[in-house]
């Protein structure tokens, strides 16, 4: 018997089962895959350190407690990784980082920096729930929704403004209005707007902190979980190499995958979580010989007319990485055909943008797909929370974790750890 099973060796999994492992739980992780890490994918292509899925993280305190627990050390981003730029009419423009160039930036027009200065009189929305675009052009204006926000949506969430839900997805800058009446007053008093924090990595980049876990663990590799179901007072967990029993189990696999497995436990959650949508994401790593600019790298608002949703300098980002590599995302809630076409397309897709916008020749290293890459918390999400809660209760036990819930950066998935940790050992 044992005390926790663990589904999935994503960072979700792992870092629960870390914290229960310290805690002295007899802990098992099962994933599917032959490799740990599920979204976090490292490959070194030609020597280029080559982040297939997430490229950095932003590690604030809780981040920073939990890798000193898990012993292993972060790599912090260059200071040249602070300057970003948004692409506006076939130029990159410096992304305004303080109020004063903010207002000298010739990113937003003066209207637009007028309509901003009005947002601490506009009153709250007496509406239930709000997409972020209907938020942001009621608050700040309709240039600052597509040349600030919308990009910056991309970036995180590979999402539609239109169809993400204030409350869920963003659910910091909703507070704030809920709070303070308005998010200028808000960031004021609380001294930030975004969650603060340093952007890391690791020697080796992202993968090594997966596998760092997992060499702690015992995981269990290739062995597919299929069901799982009650039995007195434990479940039982069905996997590819056998039946084990577990006084808990911890889901931290997919939603579509944890509904599948709760089939038996209740079918309309089966259905319901399968019906969550991810958006897919082309990720395309390209190397150049010409010069890039310094930084991090760059957004294209969906205004601009482009495929490309943006680009990382990756090699300006930490020490030590090899020189000029690109690391280019297509695709999208806005655009999830891209997934579908051919490699050679979507190649001479990249670099005709690439040569419009940065002037450069490029040499394609690799294309990954991720058909289902990011879970959109669209408006309505709310029952999905509601839904996680309501199994949880009705089968003391079970505990559900993923990006799908509370968070999709891989910050937020080790924060929410904590928590679920504490959780699991209240009923153990
Ligand atoms: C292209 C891309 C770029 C991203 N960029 C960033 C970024 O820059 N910064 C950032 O913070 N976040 C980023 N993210 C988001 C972040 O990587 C993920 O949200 C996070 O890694 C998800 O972790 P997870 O453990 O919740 O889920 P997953 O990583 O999906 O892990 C779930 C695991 O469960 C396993 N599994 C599923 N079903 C079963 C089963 N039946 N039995 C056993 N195992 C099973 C899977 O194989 C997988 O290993 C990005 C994501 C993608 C796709």
């Amino acid at each position: 018997m044992i005390d926790v099973a663990v589904v999935g060796a994503g960072i979700s999994g792992l870092s629960v089962a870390l914290r229960l492992q310290k805690a002295g739980v007899n802990v098992k992780v099962f994933e599917k895959e032959e490799k740990v890490g599920g979204n976090i994918q490292t490959e070194e292509i030609e020597g280029f350190l080559c982040e297939l899925g997430p490229q950095t993280i932003l590690a604030d305190k809780k981040v920073e407690e939990f890798l000193s627990l898990a012993g292993i050390k972060p790599l912090y981003a260059k200071e040249e990784a602070k300057i970003r730029y948004i692409y506006k009419k076939g130029k990159l423009v410096p992304l305004p980082m303080s109020p004063l160039s903010f207002l000298t930036s010739p990113l937003l027009s003066l209207s637009a920096k007028l309509r901003v200065l009005k947002e601490p009189f506009i009153p709250k929305s007496i509406k239930k729930e709000e997409s972020i675009a209907e938020f942001v052009k009621r608050r700040l204006g309709q240039e600052f929704l597509d040349y600030i926000v919308e990009p910056f949506v991309s970036g995180v969430y590979a999402g539609d403004v239109n169809k993400l839900s204030v409350k869920y997805a963003v659910r910091r800058v909703y507070e704030l209005e809920q709070r303070f009446g308005s998010l200028i007053k808000g960031a004021i008093k609380l001294k930030a707007l975004g969650p603060g924090g340093r952007l890391i990595s690791f020697e080796g980049g992202n993968h090594t902190l997966p596998s760092h876990l997992a060499k702690a663990l015992d995981v269990d590799v290739e062995n597919v979980v299929l069901k799982i179901r009650r039995k007195d007072d434990h479940f039982v967990i069905d996997s590819r190499k056998g039946k084990f029993s577990a006084r808990a189990v911890v889901i931290s696999a997919p939603a579509t995958s944890a509904g599948y497995l709760l089939r038996e436990l209740s079918w309309s959650a089966a259905q319901e979580f399968d019906s969550i949508y991810y958006a897919p994401v082309v990720v395309v790593h390209a190397h150049t010989r010409d010069s890039i600019p310094p930084g991090f790298g760059f957004l294209v608002p969906r205004k601009e007319g482009k495929r490309i949703l943006g680009v990382l300098f990756s090699s300006n980002i930490f020490e030590g990485r090899k020189g000029n590599l690109l690391t280019i995302y297509l695709g999208g809630a806005t655009d999830p055909q891209v997934v579908e076409e051919d490699d050679d397309l979507i190649s001479a897709t990249v670099e005709k943008e690439l040569k419009e916008i940065l002037g450069v020749d490029v040499n394609i290293l690799k294309i990954t797909k991720w058909k289902k890459a990011i879970p959109q918390y669209n408006l309505g999400y709310g029952k999905f929370y509601e839904l996680a809660e309501t199994l949880e209760k009705e089968h003391p036990g079970l505990f559900l974790t993923g990006n799908y819930l509370k968070g999709v950066s891989v910050a937020d998935c080790i924060r929410n750890s904590e928590d679920l940790a504490n959780r699991v050992l209240e009923f153990l």
